[in-house]
C-alpha cells in the first residue's frame, strides 16, 4: 500500500534500489500501524525482483514467487507459511517462508524473537541466492529480540553475508542494541497525518481514538460495540455496567485490551478536565495496570471490571 506520508522514507529506499548501493542492514522504526512492515515487504520484493523497474514489477518469476507470502504477511494470514524445525529436541517455530527461495520473514515467536530463530536466519543468510541476485530477510519487531538473539544477530552484522540484505522493523529503536544500530541504516516512519490516515482507512473520525495508527483503526472500526460498551460502562446505571462486566469474559484479547484502553482514555480525559481528583485517578490507573497484567495469566476481566467500577464515582 502506498502511504502518502511515507514518501520521504520511500525516496531513501528508492535511492538504494536505483544506485544498487544497498546497506546490508536497514532499520525501519516508528510507532505501531504507520506502515513499517508494509514498506519492508515492498523493499524486500523490489530487492529480489528480476525486472527493470525500481520497485517490484509484480510479474517476473521472482515477483510471482514472492507475492503470496508478501500478501499473507500484510493481511496477517500467515499460518500456512510457518516453518518449524526440531531444535535441541523440541519443535520450534523459526520463520515464515513461501515459494521464493531467497526470502524469509522472522516475526516474534510469542512475545520475543529467540536465539534459535536468529541461528536459523544466519544459516539462511550465508547460502547463495537461488532465484534472484540477492536474498532478503525481514526481522519484524526486532525490538522484541531477546538479549541472546540480539547478540547473535550482531555477529551476523559484523560479518555481513554477501548478497543478503537484513531489514529490521521496530516500534522503538531504543530497545535495540546500540552495536546493532551502528551497523544498520535507520529510517524513521512518523505517525500518519489525519489526511493520510483518512485516505487509507476511509474513517478520519477515528484518527484520535486510533492515535494515527492504521492497525488500531481497523480494530476500532470493527468493534463499534466495544466502544459503545466502554461509553456505557462509565456513564450508565450500575446494573448495565454489571452486565457489560459479566459479558467481557467472552471477548477476545484484542477486544479486552481495546476496552481497557478506552476506559483509560476516558479516565485521563476526566482527570485533565478536572472532574476527577488525583488520588482517585491514581488508584484507577493502578487497578487498570493490575488488570492488564493479570489477563495473560487467566484472570477474569469481569472481576477486574467490577472492582474497577467500585472505584469510580458514577
Ligand atoms: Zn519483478
Amino acid at each position: 500500500m502506498f502511504l502518502k506520508d511515507q514518501e520521504r522514507a520511500r525516496l531513501i529506499i528508492e535511492k538504494f534500489l536505483t544506485s544498487g548501493k544497498i546497506p546490508s542492514g536497514l532499520l525501519i522504526y516508528g510507532s505501531s500501524g504507520v506502515g513499517k512492515t508494509s514498506l519492508a515487504v515492498d523493499f524486500a520484493g523490489s530487492l529480489l525482483c528480476l525486472g527493470d523497474s525500481t520497485w517490484q514489477c509484480g510479474s517476473c518469476n521472482s515477483c510471482r514467487a514472492f507475492l503470496p507470502l508478501g500478501t499473507a504477511i500484510l493481511e496477517d494470514e500467515t499460518a500456512s507459511y510457518r516453518f518449524e524445525e526440531e531444535v535441541s529436541g523440541k519443535r520450534r517455530f523459526l520463520y515464515l517462508r513461501g515459494e521464493h527461495p531467497d526470502f524469509i520473514f522472522v516475526p516474534p515467536d510469542g512475545n520475543t524473537i529467540k536465539i534459535d530463530q536468529i541461528r536459523a536466519l544466519k544459516e539462511f543468510a550465508y547460502r547463495k541466492p537461488a532465484l534472484s541476485e540477492r536474498k532478503a530477510v525481514i526481522i519484524d519487531r526486532a525490538d522484541l529480540m531477546t538479549v541472546e538473539a540480539g547478540n547473535a544477530l550482531l555477529k551476523v552484522l559484523e560479518e555481513p553475508p554477501e548478497d543478503t540484505i537484513l531489514i529490521l522493523t521496530a516500534e522503538s529503536k531504543e530497545a535495540i542494541l546500540p552495536t546493532i544500530r551502528s551497523r544498520t541504516m535507520e529510517i524513521l516512519l512518523g505517525p500518519l497525518t489525519r489526511e493520510a490516515f483518512g485516505e487509507i482507512t476511509g474513517r478520519s473520525d477515528l484518527y484520535e481514538i486510533s492515535g494515527g495508527s492504521v492497525t488500531r483503526a481497523t480494530l476500532v472500526s470493527s468493534n463499534a460495540d466495544i466502544i459503545e460498551m466502554a461509553q456505557k460502562f462509565m456513564e450508565a446505571d450500575p446494573l448495565i455496567s454489571y452486565r457489560i462486566a459479566t459479558s467481557s469474559d467472552r471477548w477476545d484479547t484484542d477486544q479486552k485490551n481495546l476496552f481497557l484502553d478506552l476506559i483509560e482514555e476516558k479516565i485521563i480525559g476526566s482527570f485533565r478536565e478536572g472532574s476527577m481528583e488525583y488520588d482517585r485517578f491514581e488508584l484507577i490507573q493502578r487497578r487498570l495496570g493490575e488488570i492488564r497484567e493479570g489477563l495473560p495469566r487467566g484472570i477474569k476481566l469481569s472481576l477486574g471490571l467490577m472492582a474497577l467500577y467500585d472505584l469510580m464515582e458514577v
